[in-house]
């Protein structure tokens, strides 16, 4: 199946100190390509007019010689002959049947063409299809084979039809043969000494379907795809183009999406990318050949695009990746619709491979490249390195040398913990909950904290507050990338203090729960780095111990309002628990606080209640950090109910949402516990004005059903002067 088709061939280096740099670099171009047009109208945006006004630009900048040009000007591009691509090459990537087929087209009515065409994938044909298609995929192989072979530095296609979204048996996206996978088959098949590891460059702004199925077990292309991808929402829609399409067996790491949250990437998202994945993961690679499948829709002016690479981005772009495979580039243009984008997008390319440096980028005069850097951009970024470091070396974190401990080191989740309880007992009273360890989990040892009045007799309101670990951040030196860690630059925010706080203030018993991040028994040597348990581990925790002091102490106490807030990856557990087990018409559970940074959001269920979804959402408020993936989604249609009264905070850390969230919360806690406010101060006026009697009662119950605890109840003689007994928390105290 050998097919080896000559060319002329360019003229060798010109020097021979400068064997690469002194060659040409080549342009494929070739009228046949504009015979490819929609049939009936001309104003599909793939329109035969594409190439020619790029052609036309660089014309004009003097970067092409004409044919009829007498004598070879080395200063400029050379001109690569086109050639039809043959059967045994198309097949390489395509099926015998999509090759026959697109082959049969001529001989079809027009009306039948147009037919055809509008029962596919945004697809038109007209007779000349196969010749333009065949030209560009030819162009391609020739360009990148040329390129391969050191006949030039590098090189351009402005080939059209586009190919990255064919597929195997399927044209599809304006696209009839996949022009880049192909020369990529066929140079490592034709070149197998040479150029046997490719990658693909893909930044058209759509994902290229076609060339990620194409190479997707294969362990010696590499495709990296930027992408916009809008939870599939953008074309070529579905799954396919996000960050967990890493390819499959042995091509397993090969093929990286970067896909764009939303449209509206500009320069320095795109050049942060390349230098935090492009590049260092197409180092490790090491190719042989670099072929850029160039759209420039992504380019300043496509509207379909909507985002903002200007013709210096491009440059950029380029002039990173020809320090890849000794500068063996060859780009070949895929999408890009706005003429005016496309033809200066592509003059800056072009001038780059011939070796003139990038100009500046719009706004490089001022700041950090980082900090131009949109938070979409980055996140996208975060999100493919955690990702890629699956496969790649280079995408691990630096790992600083490990801890070096002693027998008094102590791990800061634990210290944190016996300041909490310190802190909390200072402040409000309050113990920790005795734990049956036949029951529970125990990494809930010293995690439950409960206000003395928990037990007490009397009725009052109570707040539950399910949360993580406390936030904690570390400023670092900003004139130093290695981290510091110093404790006087370390903050811990417990931002639930707040609510203890007012609720303390106002008489609510109080249950604080803190659900740990590991769990003592994975087994995991001292000092050696902990993973988090995973979050359905934490969700199953959380509803477990939510069960536990629901039935035990919750339902059957003798509480006037019930609040329940969950904070963070616990809410998850929370919102389990009450779909499970929750009877919201005979409780006295008022209202549902969560707040999500990071942590997914859940809905309500239950398997035999409707209702319960409509209950949920007039008794919830969903605070969620304000770039979480959900309001993404919000925006092409709206959250169901069953997902709670959904809130789009301003910020983006647990603490400072709950402090945002503080003024609306009381409120609802004021409105909800009006009737037992109104009732407990009667109360209270009465016991002022008959004190013995009632003060004496009282006290003899707080001293029978104290917790497990080692200080006075307020307001009691101090420890010692009487006993205090420890109720088992299978069976509380009972009230009357
Ligand atoms: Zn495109």
């Amino acid at each position: 199946m050998e097919v080896q088709v000559l060319v002329n061939a360019p003229p060798p280096p010109r020097s021979s100190a400068l064997p690469r740099s002194t060659l040409r670099s080549g342009l494929v171009f070739d009228a046949r390509m504009k015979l490819h047009m929609e049939p009936e109208s001309n104003d599909h945006p793939e329109k035969p007019k594409r190439i020619q006004a790029i052609w036309d630009t660089l014309y004009r900048a003097g970067l092409v010689q004409q044919w009829e040009d007498m004598v070879e000007d080395p200063d400029k591009l050379w001109n690569i002959e086109a050639r039809h691509a043959e059967k045994g090459e198309v097949t390489m990537v395509h099926s015998k049947e999509h090759w026959k087929f697109v082959r049969s087209l001529p001989g079809r009515e027009l009306k039948e063409l147009t037919e055809m065409g509008s029962e596919r994938d945004s697809i038109y044909f007209n007779a000349q299809t196969p010749d333009s298609a065949t030209i560009a995929a030819g162009g391609a192989i020739e360009a990148c084979k040329l390129v391969a072979l050191d006949k030039l530095k590098n090189a351009i296609a402005l080939i059209r039809p586009p190919g990255h979204h064919a597929e195997r048996a399927e044209p599809s996206g304006f696209c009839i043969f996949n022009n880049v996978a192909i020369a990529a088959k066929v140079c490592q098949a034709q070149l197998p000494e040479i150029c046997r590891k490719v990658m693909v460059l893909d930044w058209d702004v759509h994902h290229g379907n076609g060339i990620q199925h194409a190479f997707y077990n294969n362990p010696n292309v590499l495709y990296i795809s930027l992408h916009v991808y809008k939870n599939g929402t953008f074309y070529p829609n579905g799954p396919d183009g996000d960050h967990l399409h890493c390819g499959e067996g042995p091509g397993e790491g090969k093929n990286v999406n970067i896909p764009w949250i939303d449209h509206g990437m500009g320069d320095y998202d795109y050049l942060y990318a390349f230098e935090e994945i492009v590049i260092p993961i197409a180092r490790e690679f090491n190719p042989d050949l670099v072929i850029v499948a160039a759209g420039f829709d992504a380019a300043e002016g496509d509207e379909l695009g909507g985002c903002h690479v200007s013709p210096p981005g491009y440059a950029h772009m380029t002039h990173k990746l020809m320090e890849l495979a000794q500068g063996r580039l060859a780009v070949c243009l895929e999408g890009g619709y706005n003429l005016d984008s496309i033809s200066k997008s592509a003059l800056a390319v072009t001038k780059t491979l011939m070796g003139e440096p990038p100009d500046r980028l719009p706004g490089q005069d001022a700041d950090a490249l980082d900090s131009k850097v949109s938070k979409l951009g980055a996140a996208t970024v975060e999100l493919v390195k955690k990702q890629q470091a699956k496969w790649w070396h280079c995408m691990r974190q630096k790992q600083p040398p490990g801890p070096r401990l002693t027998p008094q080191s102590v791990q800061m989740h634990d210290l944190v913990k016996s300041w909490r309880n310190m802190l909390f007992d200072r402040d409000y009273g309050m113990q920790t909950m005795t734990i049956d360890r036949n029951v529970l989990h125990e990494c809930f040892e010293d995690n439950v904290l409960v206000s003395d009045n928990f037990f007490e007799a009397g009725s009052r309101p109570l707040l539950v507050i399910f949360h993580d670990p406390p936030d904690y951040d570390v400023v670092n030196d900003p004139t130093n990338e290695i981290l510091q860690n110093e404790l006087h630059n370390s903050w811990l925010t417990d931002g639930t203090k707040t609510y203890v706080d007012w609720a303390y203030n106002h008489d609510f018993a109080i249950v604080d729960i803190n659900i740990p991040k590991v769990m003592e028994d994975w087994p995991v040597d001292r000092g050696d780095y902990q993973p988090a348990r995973p979050l359905e581990d934490r969700v199953i925790a959380t509803r477990e111990i939510a069960k536990y002091m629901w039935e035990n102490f919750i339902e059957i106490g003798d509480f006037s309002d019930v609040f329940l807030m969950g904070v963070g990856d616990a809410s998850s557990g929370l919102v389990e628990f009450l779909g499970a087990q929750v009877n919201a018409d005979e409780s006295p559970l008022r209202h549902i606080f969560t707040f999500l940074a990071e942590s997914p959001l859940r809905s309500i269920k239950r398997a035999t209640d409707d209702y319960i979804g409509i209950w949920y959402y007039q008794h919830s408020h969903v605070y969620i950090n304000h770039q979480h993936h959900v309001w993404q989604y919000q925006r092409l249609r709206k959250l169901r109910k069953k997902y709670g009264k959904t809130i789009q905070s301003e910020y983006e850390t647990i603490g400072q949402m709950l402090e945002e969230a503080k003024d609306n919360v009381i409120r609802i806690l004021l409105e909800e516990t009006e009737d037992w406010r109104a009732e407990h101060a009667e109360q209270k006026q009465k016991l002022k004005s008959a004190p013995s009697a009632l003060k004496l009662e009282e006290r003899d119950m707080r001293a029978s059903s104290a917790p497990n605890a080692l200080r006075s109840p307020s307001g009691m003689p101090p420890i010692g002067m009487f006993s205090v007994t420890s109720p088992s928390p299978r069976s509380p105290a009972k009230r009357s």
